[in-house]
């Protein structure tokens, strides 16, 4: 059986720099993405000790930490691979055209990834999902890490929110941060998200249909 781990980070804290400052990666990897993933096998282990004796009182607390946990753990991760000293720009290929597609244009879709993140109320995610169900690219705003999904898409490329992202060095400026962040997307890893994203098959029909 499994237990979650923290992974490492594809490159140095201060690689990202002066986007984002190598004292808010060190803390934000080392210390809030930990704290989720021990929480996560916390929440696991006290499931399976309310199993183990029947007690079940804690339920709806337990599984709100996993759910909490588990997606702050996964969010976190797939926000360092999102992320590269070498990023920004734009995407092409595939990518490119289905955001063309899905958003309008490119400009469209950073819009609405800038704004989407910058009004959440209290800490969540914006986040480009893949939407198997309709074969398209959506926007979504997560709320913490866990609410307000649409249920069967997958997350390719996410911006963390939380004010703990960003607050230590752009304090209340955080549009800054949300368009700073642009200059680090790693397009590469994006791209291969976005393609093997495709492959998904939720096996549920007649859920969408061409727009007639
Ligand atoms: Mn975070």
């Amino acid at each position: 059986m499994n237990e979650y781990v923290l992974p490492d980070l594809p490159y140095d804290y201060g690689a990202l720099e002066p986007h984002i400052s190598g004292e808010i990666m060190q803390l934000h990897h080392d210390k809030h993405h930990r704290t989720y993933v021990t929480g996560a096998n916390q929440a696991l282990a006290g499931l399976e000790e309310a199993r183990r004796k029947g007690d079940f009182a804690r339920i709806a607390a337990l599984e709100r930490a996993l759910a909490f946990n588990v997606s702050g753990h996964i969010l976190h991760s797939l926000f360092w691979q999102n992320l590269s000293p070498e990023g920004g720009g734009r995407p092409n290929g595939a990518l490119a055209g289905q955001i063309d597609t899905d958003f309008g244009s490119f400009d469209g879709f950073k819009n609405q990834m800038v704004r989407a993140a910058g009004t959440i109320m209290g800490s969540g995610w914006a986040a480009l999902a893949w939407d198997p169900a309709s074969a398209r690219l959506i926007v979504v705003q997560i709320h913490d890490h866990q609410s307000e999904t649409a249920q069967g898409s997958l997350p390719l490329m996410v911006l963390d929110a939380w004010e703990h992202a960003y607050y230590l060095q752009y304090r209340a400026e955080k549009t800054q941060f949300f368009e700073a962040v642009w200059n680090l997307w790693n397009w590469d890893d994006v791209s291969t998200r976005y393609m093997a994203a495709r492959n998904v098959n939720l096996g549920l029909a007649d859920v969408a249909q061409p727009r007639a």
